[in-house]
């Protein structure tokens, strides 16, 4: 059975104090003891190397383990203050970077321009601005107007009017839908459109004030969907002078010159005309057009589908005119207005 060390000592009190005393041999006590403790203190320290020894490992494994825990605590707070420095030069480098100026937002240079069309302004109709003079003047003038289009035969009336570089006025109807591009196509080649009737058919139009307007309008939508206006530039079917209508409406033709206008149309009746280009031969209609010797010469020719002659007859009649010192022009609001007496 061990001894605990508290028996040593008991052990080492009775060999070393208690028995020599007891005795009173102290040489022999003394040699003893010396021995005993010799003994006790080599077992005693045997013990205790080895729980040092431990006792030391453990401590340097304890130690060591506290360095491991240090340094990767250092080494964490390092990776911190590293990314907490890199944040921070970050957001310096970040204030200290000139403001990049901000892309102007030019809206007007991004919106698309709209194509400035001083016509549309000054030919669509105004109430209470009725255009047009009554003053022939010295100048001599032909307004070539065409009726009834468009049809196929426009754009033929396009090229030889360009060809002489001649404008002109097309008053137009409905009667041809399929061509109605026609309608943008001369505006955009600079003659005037102006309107006739939607659908030319007097008995329809004639039939009453209210009939008339509901055409008339039909066919400046017609007309404003291709150029984006109404024009205030009219014709009526067969003239103010026409007596057609009064088999419609008595009287009709006495209303509507004065309503049209309070509406801000003009009407445009002609003073002379290149003939029916339906009943005419080319040349009955160059014989007709190019009799007329007054100043201003508003000539009335057809564009309908049914009348090629009148293209035919175009180019001399236009040679014919241009030779006399006449110039062409297309109808704005301060061209010469002609007006026929009303019979109706
Ligand atoms: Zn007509």
């Amino acid at each position: 059975m061990k001894k605990s060390r508290w028996e040593d000592v008991r052990e080492w009190f009775r060999v070393v104090v208690w028995k020599p005393l007891r005795e009173k041999d102290w040489r022999q006590a003394g040699r003893q003891s010396r021995k005993k403790v010799e003994k006790l203190t080599s077992r005693g320290w045997r013990r205790d190397k080895w729980m040092l020894v431990m006792g030391s490992v453990i401590c340097v494994v304890l130690v060591l383990f506290g360095v491991v825990l240090l340094l990767q605590d250092g080494e964490d707070k390092k990776a911190v203050k590293a990314a907490e420095e890199e944040r921070q030069r970050q957001s310096q480098e970040e204030a200290l970077k000139p403001e990049e100026p901000e892309e102007p937002v030019d809206e007007e240079a991004n919106a698309v321009p709209e194509a400035v069309d001083p016509r549309a302004e000054a030919f669509s109709v105004q109430p209470g601005n009725v255009p047009g003079t009554f003053e022939a003047g010295e100048e001599k003038v032909v307004y070539l107007t065409f009726d009834d289009g468009p049809s196929r035969n426009t754009e033929r009336v396009l090229e030889i009017l360009d060809r002489y570089q001649v404008k002109a006025t097309f008053f137009i109807t409905a009667q041809w839908p399929e061509y109605k591009s026609m309608i943008k196509e001369a505006y955009d080649r600079g003659h005037t459109i102006g309107l006739h009737t939607y659908s030319h058919d007097y008995s329809v139009l004639y039939s009453s004030v209210d009939a008339y307007f509901q055409d008339l309008w039909a066919v400046g939508e017609l007309v404003k969907e291709q150029i984006g206006y109404v024009p205030c530039f009219i014709r009526f079917p067969g003239g103010a002078s026409n007596t057609i209508s009064a088999n419609y409406s008595q009287g009709i033709m006495t209303q509507l010159v004065s309503l049209v206008q309070e509406q801000g149309f003009q009407y445009y009746d002609w003073n002379a005309s290149s003939g029916d280009g339906g009943v005419c031969t080319t040349e009955e209609l160059i014989q007709n057009s190019t009799s007329y010797t007054q100043n201003k010469i508003m000539l009335l020719c057809h564009d309908s589908g049914a009348k090629d002659n009148t293209v035919e007859a175009l180019p001399a009649i236009i040679e014919h005119f241009q030779s006399l010192g006449y110039t062409f022009k297309a109808i704005d609001r301060e061209s010469y207005v002609v007006h026929h007496g009303v019979n109706n």
